[in-house]
């Protein structure tokens, strides 16, 4: 059985590197916004949203072999396998119509981010990464009552201290190679829009068309 899912997984890989797609990650800390603002940002500039983690949570519902191991480590806030998300991200890309894609939530830390890089070969156009206080994601966590498992004070100290110490290596390799747009999250949503907005704007034909 390995086999055959290795197969299909070379294949789905061999079509999307064919498609050549444009992907813009979008990180930052947990109720940073990033949901919110990549809704915008498809209105907007014609991208289709990817979250790495509403994915996670479609492939438990589906019922799916990895179903409840998926839902263990969301509670406790841990980054699932990298081929795990890997796979669902590539299917995704696939399975849309579309060319240009923002992929929120992830990579989650460096072995995600090499392992997507290893597989896809995409590299993505740059980094959108939202800057917020602790005590700020943590209001708006608690007060979004969106049923979600792990949205409790205890899940979410555990997902920040995850964000620091695995995600934020993340951010500060993308850095280091000029593709971070940093954004001052902490504001109401229209002003980080604006904020948003201009670093689209800015970027080339093939991002901002
Ligand atoms: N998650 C993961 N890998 C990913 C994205 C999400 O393992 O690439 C898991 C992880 O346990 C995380 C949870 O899904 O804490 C929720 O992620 P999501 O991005 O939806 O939440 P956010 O941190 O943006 O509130
Ligand atoms: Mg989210």
């Amino acid at each position: 059985m390995g086999s055959a899912v290795d197969a299909a997984t070379m294949e789905a890989t061999q079509r999307l590197i064919k498609k050549k797609p444009t992907v813009v990650f979008v990180l930052g800390g947990p109720g940073s916004g990033k949901g919110t603002q990549c809704a915008n940002i498809v209105k907007h500039f014609g991208f289709t949203h990817l979250s790495a983690g509403d994915l996670l949570r479609a492939e438990i519902k589906s019922g799916s072999e990895n179903g409840t191991m998926i839902e263990n480590m969301i509670k406790e806030g841990k980054i699932v396998p990298s081929e795990v998300t890997i796979k669902l991200l590539q299917n995704a890309m696939l399975e849309s119509g579309n060319d240009k894609f923002l992929i929120d939530g992830f990579p989650r830390n460096e072995e995600n981010r090499a392992a997507f890089e290893a597989v896809t070969k995409i590299e993505p156009a740059f980094v959108l990464f939202f800057e917020c206080s602790e005590e700020e994601m943590e209001r708006r966590l608690l007060s979004r009552n969106q049923g979600r498992e792990d949205d409790n004070i205890e899940t979410i100290r555990k997902r920040f201290k995850v964000f620091v110490e695995s995600s934020m290596p993340v951010v500060e390799y993308y850095e280091s190679k000029g593709k971070v747009r940093k954004i001052d999250a902490a504001k109401p949503i229209e002003e980080v829009f604006e904020a948003v907005k201009t670093v689209f704007t800015a970027q080339d034909d093939k991002v901002a068309a």
